[in-house]
Formats: structure tokens, C-alpha cells, sequence
């Protein structure tokens, strides 16, 4: 299942990772652990392609996990970075980006009326959670299995088999006196959610989710569900986190909560904002958000936060996004490979499900609602089909609990590749 030639140029490279990296990675999906064999070392891309070191192309549908909504190295964006390098890549001081960023966010996110940059999506909801603590007085933690929010300690916590029960660490060196201050529910489950609440009525400083959760694969939300979950915490005082680090810019100009008609206390955002920078940011209410330093007492800080070319390459795509009507155009080419997709795996064990340019071929029947339908997936099959699509030249994320991503630049013909590749395998 080695995906190098004996003696290439990748798998030197993959040898010399191995002894000084963790794993041969810097995170560890990268290593191709869910399916086996060894990762590729890719030191181009463009458009909906990616090329490796050994010269070999494929279509790619990662987008670097899913910032490349314009596809890889888009004109735009490179032009942008390129000029505001050439004045300084940080000043350290405020500086005229950081405040179209924050206007082009409120802008653009209903429920965003302040926002501050942060440098990835982790500490973006680090960040966001601290502040619901801080401006509630509150310690409890409430997410959803299957919900990824980065790798903050408070939230690599699911629960075990019992929803109720209190947080087991996900990760070693979690401290289980603070995993045990996050309660975890079933996805679409609003009777898991209002048991939490009935034990703990006061306690409960925010519930986070991802609206479409696209950390197990892809799954949404049931009608009534997101309203559910706004409700019950209204009704307890406790702040709605939505972490669309990344459905922000990706399902539509505002997100998932635009989709859906909900406004959430506080957005986390990532990804697509950055457009291929390394960014994240946090928003919503004013009264919420002026509890930060220095205006209040929650601490929050970083020395690389707004920095200039960051913010340069994602309100570039931003604006590209906007110019060409990219969500539309997306929704477009999603919508043509479902077609094709569809008809070839009816009858069969499969279920795909798809929002907007993001999907997810499930290798299991389905129906998928939430984490414990989606671990029902042969991902021994997957796996197979991953090292089968990657042989004809088609990259999935090598995981059965990843989203798929379509980017402006996937060509009808590529989408029409990619199908006829998956035809031949399923
Ligand atoms: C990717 C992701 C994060 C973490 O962002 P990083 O930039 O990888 O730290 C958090 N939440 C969601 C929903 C994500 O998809």
C-alpha cells in the first residue's frame, strides 16, 4: 500500500520525517493512519489539482482541509500576498487590514457585531470559550459527540456510552478535573441536550456545536434541532457557541447560521478566512465580546493576531468569492456530482451526503444523524477505495470521518473524472 516509488524523491523524504517529526507529520490525519500506507509530500498545487515531489498530479478534494475554496494558489490571492509582503509581513500595531477584516466579517455574518483575529482555529475557540466562561461566571462545557473544535483540552472530550456521564479525556494530558467540567450529548438529540440542562440548570456557561457537523464525515442538522438547542439555552442563560471554523465562507457568505436562520451568541471562524494562511477569529454580540482585555477582564492576546498578509489573503478570496458568486457556482458543481454519484451507488451500501461544495460518501447504509451512525462505516472498504482512487490520480482525505471539498476551480470535467473513477471502484 506504499504510496512511493522505492528510491523516490518522497520516500527519502518520508524517512528522514519520521526521525525528526512526531510521526513524520505536523498533524497527525496527515499520516495516513485511517487507511494505512504513507502519506505523499506534495510541493505544488494549483487550481483543483496537487502535484507531488515525484511530479505525479492528482484532482484534489481536501483544499488543504478546507480553506482552498478558490482552489490552490488562486491568482487573486497570490497577487494580494505578494504586494503586501513586499511592505512587512508583521507590524505588531494596528494596522488598516485588521479593520476590513473585521467590517467585511460583521458584514457578512448576521449575528457578528464584533470579532477579534486569532492565528487558527483552535485558539479561535479557546479563545471564544474562555470568554463564555468569563462573561457568564459559569465553568460547565456542554458539545456534541463527534463535534471537532480544534485541540482545545476543554473540548477533546466525547462521551462514553453513556451521554450523561461525565467527561472521560479524549487525549492523554487532558487534566480529567477540567475534561470533567464538559458534558457531551448525541448530535440531533435535543432530549440528550435538555437532560444535561435539567441536571446542571445554572451551571452551563455555553453549549458549542458545528452547526453541520464535518469533523465525522458529514451530517446535518434535523429540522427543529438548531432552534432546539437555542432555545435551551436562552431559557438557562447560557451562551450559543457556533463554530463554523469550517462552514463559515463555505456553505454561504455567512455561514451555516445564514442557512439556517439562527443567531448564535458567539461564531468561531477559520479555514476559509485565511485562505491558506494561517488564521482563525471569534465574534458576535458586542456586550459578550467587550468582556476581553483591554476593555474587560477576560485575558486574550497574540503577537502574530491580524497579521497583515493573513489578512491580505482571506479578504482577497473573500472578495473574489463575492465578485464571481462563488457559492452559487458552487452549490452548481456540488450539485453535479451528487447526479452522478447518486445513481451509482443506489441499492448499495453507501450513503453520501452533501451541503453546499461539502460531502461525504459514508460506507455504511446510513441513515448518518450523528457520530455512533457514522463509526457503523467499513472503513476497512474505505480504505481500499481511498488507495484505489489515489492509484487513478483522485485524492479523498484519507479518512472515512472527513468531509470531502469542492472549490470554484474544479472544472466540470474533473468533477466528471472523479465520478468515472468512482464508478469503476464502487
Ligand atoms: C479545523 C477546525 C477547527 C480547528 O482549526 P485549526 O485551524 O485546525 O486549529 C476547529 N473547529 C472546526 C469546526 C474545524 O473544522
Amino acid at each position: 500500500m506504499s504510496t512511493h516509488v522505492q528510491g523516490s524523491i518522497s520516500q527519502d523524504l518520508w524517512e528522514r520525517a519520521l526521525l525528526r517529526i512526531p510521526g513524520g507529520v505536523n498533524s497527525p490525519v496527515r499520516a495516513f493512519r485511517g487507511v494505512g500506507g504513507e502519506p505523499f509530500f506534495v510541493n505544488k498545487a494549483s487550481g483543483c489539482t496537487i502535484t507531488d515531489v515525484n511530479g505525479r498530479e492528482y484532482i484534489d478534494f481536501v483544499g488543504t482541509w478546507g480553506p482552498a475554496i478558490l482552489g490552490h494558489a488562486p491568482q487573486v490571492v497570490i497577487d494580494s500576498i505578494r504586494e503586501t509582503a513586499i511592505h512587512g509581513t508583521s507590524f505588531g500595531i494596528p494596522n488598516p487590514l485588521e479593520v476590513e477584516m473585521a467590517e467585511t466579517i460583521c458584514r457578512l455574518v448576521p449575528s457578528v457585531e464584533k470579532v477579534r483575529m486569532t492565528n487558527s482555529g483552535t485558539e479561535a475557540v479557546m479563545s471564544a470559550i474562555r470568554l463564555a466562561r468569563g462573561a457568564t461566571g459559569r465553568e460547565r462545557i456542554v458539545k456534541f459527540e463527534g463535534c471537532y473544535h480544534g485541540h482545545v483540552d476543554s473540548l477533546l472530550v466525547k462521551a462514553g456510552s453513556g451521554a450523561l456521564t461525565l467527561g472521560q479525556p479524549d487525549s492523554a494530558g487532558v487534566p480529567s478535573s477540567l475534561a470533567s467540567l464538559t458534558s457531551t450529548v448525541p448530535f440531533n438529540d435535543i432530549e440528550a441536550l435538555a437532560s444535561v440542562f435539567k441536571e446542571y440548570p445554572s451551571d452551563i456557561a455555553a453549549v458549542i456545536l458545528e452547526p453541520v457537523p464535518a469533523n465525522a464525515g458529514l451530517y446535518l442538522p434535523e429540522p427543529g434541532f438548531l432552534e432546539g438547542v437555542q432555545k435551551l439555552c436562552r431559557s438557562h442563560g447560557s451562551l450559543l457557541i457556533f463554530d463554523e471554523v469550517m462552514t463559515g465562507f463555505r456553505l454561504a457568505p455567512g455561514g451555516a447560521q445564514e442557512i439556517y436562520g439562527i443567531t448564535p451568541d458567539l461564531t468561531t471562524l477559520g479555514k476559509v478566512i485565511g485562505g491558506g494562511l494561517p488564521v482563525g477569529a471569534f465574534g458576535g454580540r458586542a456586550d459578550i465580546m467587550d468582556n476581553l482585555a483591554p476593555l474587560g477582564p477576560v485575558y486574550q492576546a497574540g503577537t502574530l493576531s491580524g497579521n497583515p498578509l493573513a489578512l491580505a489573503a482571506g479578504l482577497a478570496q473573500l472578495r473574489e468569492m463575492e465578485r464571481i458568486g462563488g457559492w452559487q457556482f458552487l452549490e452548481s458543481l456540488g450539485a453535479q456530482l451528487e447526479e452522478s454519484i447518486r445513481p451509482m451507488i443506489a441499492g448499495k451500501p453507501f450513503t453520501f451526503q452533501r451541503i453546499g461544495s461539502m460531502f461525504c460518501l459514508y460506507f455504511t447504509p446510513g441513515p448518518v444523524r450523528n457520530l455512533a451512525d457514522a463509526k457503523r462505516s467499513d472503513t476497512a472498504a474505505f480504505a481500499r477505495y481511498f488507495h484505489e482512487a489515489l492509484k487513478e490520480g483522485v485524492y479523498f482525505a484519507p479518512s472515512q470521518f472527513e468531509a470531502g471539498f469542492i472549490s470554484t476551480a474544479h472544472t466540470p470535467e474533473a468533477l466528471t473524472k472523479a465520478a468515472g473513477i468512482l464508478a469503476k471502484i464502487l
